[in-house]
């Protein structure tokens, strides 16, 4: 039905420009697009106009008939179609199908439904600009994106849930709170963060800090770049080198931005001997790397070119890694459950085709993955054969506030690099043996966990994290030395606390802390002043009664150390 919209759509721009040409318009999650290479731009005026025509056809209930042709009757019956004409070279068969709806007819594999009017609900959502072949090197085409919907109800459902997501779009809302800022003159997919989103990221790289001194980890600073050889015997320049960035010439030598951290570690783990008591080793850092994105796929934070992975690598023997694997995920989940996130899919990918390690390595690291999954009794799917070459993994996908999947959190293991590096450490036997390495990302990238923050919290962050947690707003001028002490107070308690101190009216201050989202906005007139009470609002709106200073202080620092 939704590649049948898409015909729809097609047909009803060909009434609207004779001259369109069409490249290709197949079904997507939730509806459809087709890419149109028109005589001018469209505008959002252009899509009420497209839909009452898409209305029009599926009222006429006119049927989808296939026929099947010669590939020379196709290139005669689509010779003023380059696009299509471009996808014909490309078809070795020599006969090839085309489905015909109306006044539209179009290059189809199909399938499609009997009649336009089966197709039920739709709306046409946007327009955005999109090379042939997604090509940047090719015609920039016209692309209208529609949904479709066996009904109504579920369309309205749907478009309520755009409506939403749109509201909380992390791009938008990261530039109303200030957050972090995407300039031109940096370079696309980089990220400057403003005092307010420095401020999140500092509490919760300490937060970070401490969880994982507390469960075992120790914490390793690296260098951003390193030289090739060093890419060389990792692997990188062989096998991902499109994903770097070009070399840097240092006094005739070249180095290379970072795009993983591993190398360093294991360089740090090969910095003495090692034996089978300092197993297992659980090393982690706030990585930054850098990697080489295809302009057109940035996006905001959720895609970037520069990011920092909360990674880590854990180094063990081959006894140690069931417990190992199975506290790594413990961990993570405890971390998600205190960022108030609950709700959890586990995808396991196992051996693919070409890969490198023992059966018995790859079967006992399965197995490892597997059990831990269970233990936790979580639900999984299995993608078969989806492992790296490398190892096998599972990969977390976290749910948030709309029910959107996020992929965040990544369990690997490595039989590659130890190989590589030729790690090694001396067993109880006294021999050399080969550790095991899993590599860890908990929340993955930096940027795109705080992107997913921003979107399941529509900005308005649990006190913990706020940027800034208290408003003092006096009533007038003469409450703001009186005010000035509740700050003092507040701050000495590590409480991040502002004044707002315009000569403003109290109503548009407390609608602009609300605009802010910070939690709590302390109100201070004459009788507060007089016996060293506040009068509390949330961002809610919701009004608590007056309370002593004090009191207050117990319950937002009591609050505070409780994550809420
Ligand atoms: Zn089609
Ligand atoms: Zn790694």
């Amino acid at each position: 039905m939704r590649h049948s919209a898409s015909h729809v759509m097609a047909e009803a721009v060909q009434s609207i420009f004779p001259d369109a040409k069409f490249a290709i318009g197949p079904a997507i999650e939730d509806g459809f697009y087709y890419d149109f290479d028109l005589p001018r731009s469209l505008t959002p005026d252009d899509l009420p106009i497209i839909e009452k025509k898409m209305s029009e056809i599926i009222r006429a209930d006119l049927p989808f008939t296939r026929r099947e042709i010669t590939k020379k009757e196709a290139q005669k019956l689509f010779a003023s179609q380059p696009y299509k004409l471009e996808l014909l070279e490309e078809i070795t068969d020599d006969k090839v199908g085309v489905y015909e709806q109306g006044s539209f007819i179009d290059l189809c594999r199909g399938p499609h439904v009997n009649s336009t009017g089966d197709i039920k609900a739709f709306k046409l959502i946007s327009i955005a600009g999109a090379y042939w072949r997604g090509d940047e090197h090719n015609a920039m085409l016209q692309r209208i994106y529609g949904v479709a919907f066996a009904t109504q109800k579920e369309l309205d459902e749907h478009i309520a849930r755009l409506e939403e997501a749109k509201k909380r779009d992390h791009r938008k809302l990261g530039k109303e709170l200030e957050l972090f800022v995407i300039s031109d003159e940096v370079g696309n997919g980089l990220i400057i963060y403003g005092p307010k989103g420095g401020r999140i990221r500092a509490v919760i790289e300490e937060f970070w800090r401490q969880e994982h001194f507390a469960n075992g980890y120790e914490i390793l600073y690296t260098p951003h770049i390193g030289l090739s050889k060093l890419w060389q015997t990792s692997g990188h320049l062989d096998f991902y080198q499109e994903n770097m960035y070009s070399p840097i010439d240092i006094e005739g030598q070249e180095y290379y931005l970072k795009p993983m951290n591993c190398p360093f570690h294991i360089l740090a783990y090969k910095s003495k001997m090692r034996s089978y008591r300092d197993l297992p080793l659980r090393w982690a850092e706030l990585g930054t790397v850098y990697r080489y994105e295809r302009s057109g796929v940035l996006l905001g934070l959720l895609r970037t070119r520069g990011f920092t992975q909360d990674d880590a690598h854990i180094i063990c023997t081959p006894e140690q890694v069931n417990s190992e694997i199975s506290e790594v995920l413990r961990f993570s989940l405890h971390i998600w459950h205190v960022f108030g996130f609950h709700k959890y899919k586990v995808y396991l990918s196992t051996r693919p085709a070409h890969s490198i390690g023992t059966e018995q390595m790859w079967q006992d690291a399965q197995e490892a993955l597997r059990k831990v999954i269970d233990e936790n009794k979580l639900e999984y799917e299995v993608d078969e054969g989806g492992g790296a070459f490398y190892g096998p993994k599972i990969d977390l996908k976290i749910e948030d506030a709309l029910g959107r999947e996020w992929q965040m959190t990544t369990i690997q293991f490595d039989f590659n690099l130890p190989e590589r590096f030729n790690m090694v450490y001396t067993g109880a036997d006294g021999q050399e043996h080969r550790p095991y390495m899993v590599h860890r990302a908990l929340l993955g990238a930096w940027e795109r966990f705080f992107g997913l923050l921003i979107e399941h919290y529509a900005g308005a962050f649990p006190l913990w994290l706020s940027p800034v947690q208290v408003k003092i707003i006096p009533v007038a001028d003469r409450h703001l030395e009186h005010s000035r002490k509740i700050i003092a107070e507040l701050k000495s308690r590590g409480v991040r606390v502002e004044v707002d101190d315009r000569s403003e009216r109290m109503n548009l201050k407390i609608r602009q802390a609300q605009l802010e989202k910070i939690p709590y906005m302390l109100v201070v007139g004459d009788k507060e002043v007089a016996d060293n009470s506040v009068s509390v609002r949330r961002r809610s709106g919701e009004q608590l009664p007056i309370q002593p200073l004090a009191s207050f202080l117990e319950t937002l620092t009591a609050e505070i150390a409780n994550k809420v």
